[in-house]
């Protein structure tokens, strides 16, 4: 039901800490309106000299420079996508001033598109990577039901670059002109690259994963765990089979452990068996332990042994009850925001053709995840 005129008004009356603070809030809208216009005046002066000189481009090393230095400034509560939204438009302006205009084609778009959608960190990870960039790009999420119209509208809009996720990442592969191979034998894709209308396939999960693991310790001949048997395990297991791990599938249902065992060529134990992890590394690729069921781990305490790399798939929460014990009982961790951002890393990179920058990416995410 609408307000009614006056309503808000009468509130504040009863209300009178609120109208305090919408006061303050209106001269400090002030001031920020002065000042935005007294950086435009310094721009605008910028931009005279610039031409006066034939330098008449956008200067996007600059742009990074502000984004960094702001970063580096902020101590909150602003959070990092904000930070980027906002002075995003401020430097926009402040190239309309200079009369300089970005790139005569319309900005390019990327997407992810999955049902739900609402949750995804992945725009505000991307935004900040694409402003952080000066890329002058935007991505949006979108949730999607017919996956096979949706991959049509890549095509029809011109979308540069999708991030699939749950439930589709198995389903789109069959819409798509070309795979990469990794992503045929992993079985799913999470990315897509449109290059001049070919749709092209990736799974960037699995060199995700593995960045985040190679932070931390060689895989090559470690004694590796995987509990779990989904989407995750699969592309985590085929990534430490490549960097040479000793893989063990654990999972809780005998027949999908077993199928994934058999397919990655690896041993198979079932998690109601296991009585220590003797394991160098031990990873979690279930969603046991994630909001609300925060108490939650999918091993028992006991069984983790000092001296192991233990890592989370899960990022929500970021310091997971699996990840408390483990750290209790004197091992390495690694959380699951690590595996996201190196997986969009990928992503940024194939997209864009330029390096990501992993850590406002990072930064965006833990802020993004914080207020969560
Ligand atoms: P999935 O395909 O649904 O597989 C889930 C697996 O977890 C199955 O093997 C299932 O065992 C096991 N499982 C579920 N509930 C369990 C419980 N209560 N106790 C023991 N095992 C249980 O899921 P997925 O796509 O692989 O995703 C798994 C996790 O990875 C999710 O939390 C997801 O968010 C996370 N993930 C994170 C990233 C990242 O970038 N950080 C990327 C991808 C996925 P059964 O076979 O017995 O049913």
């Amino acid at each position: 039901m609408t307000e009614p005129v006056g309503e808000s008004k009468k509130k504040d009356v009863e209300y009178p800490d609120i109208a305090i603070l919408r006061k303050q809030i209106d001269a400090i809208d002030a001031q920020v309106l002065e000042l935005i216009n007294q950086r435009l005046v310094a721009a605008r002066a910028i931009g005279r000299i610039k031409q006066q000189t034939g330098k008449v481009v956008v200067d996007k090393g600059r742009e990074a420079e502000i984004f960094l230095r702001l970063l580096s400034l902020n101590n909150g509560p602003l959070k990092t996508g904000a930070l980027y939204r906002i002075f995003e438009s401020t430097i926009a302006a402040g190239r309309g001033v200079q009369n300089l205009r970005g790139p005569a084609e319309a900005p390019p778009v990327f997407a992810v598109f999955g049902d739900p959608v609402g949750h995804s960190l992945s725009p505000v990870m991307h935004n900040s990577a694409l402003a952080q960039s000066g890329l002058n790009g935007i991505y949006l999420g979108f949730r999607v039901g017919d996956i096979a119209a949706a991959v049509e509208g890549i095509r029809g809009l011109g979308i540069r670059g999708v991030s699939i996720t749950i439930p589709h990442k198995v389903g789109v592969m069959k819409y798509l002109d070309q795979v990469d191979a990794p992503a045929v034998e992993i079985g799913a894709v999470n990315t897509i690259v449109n290059r001049r209308g070919i749709l092209h396939g990736y799974n960037t999960d699995c060199p995700g994963a593995v960045t985040a693991l190679l932070e931390k310790i060689i895989i090559k001949d470690k004694r590796v765990a995987i509990v779990g048997a989904g989407g995750g395990a699969r592309a985590i297991g085929f990534g430490i089979n490549q960097e040479g791990g000793r893989l063990t599938v654990i999972n809780r249902s005998g027949q999908s452990g077993q199928k994934l065992a058999d397919d990655l060529g690896c041993n198979f134990q079932p998690l109601a068996d296991v009585k220590k992890l003797c394991y160098d590394i031990v990873i979690n690729a279930t969603p046991v332990g994630m909001t609300p069921h925060v108490d939650q781990s999918p091993v028992k305490p006991e069984l983790l042994e000092a001296g192991t790399v233990v890592m989370d798939t899960v990022y929500n929460p970021l310091q997971t009850q699996f990840l408390k014990n483990a750290a209790e009982a004197g091992c390495a961790t690694i959380d699951g925001a690590s595996m996201l951002v190196h997986q969009g890393a990928v992503q940024f990179e194939l997209w864009t053709g330029e390096k990501a920058p992993v850590d406002v990416m990072r930064r965006a995410l833990l802020d993004e995840l914080s207020i969560r």
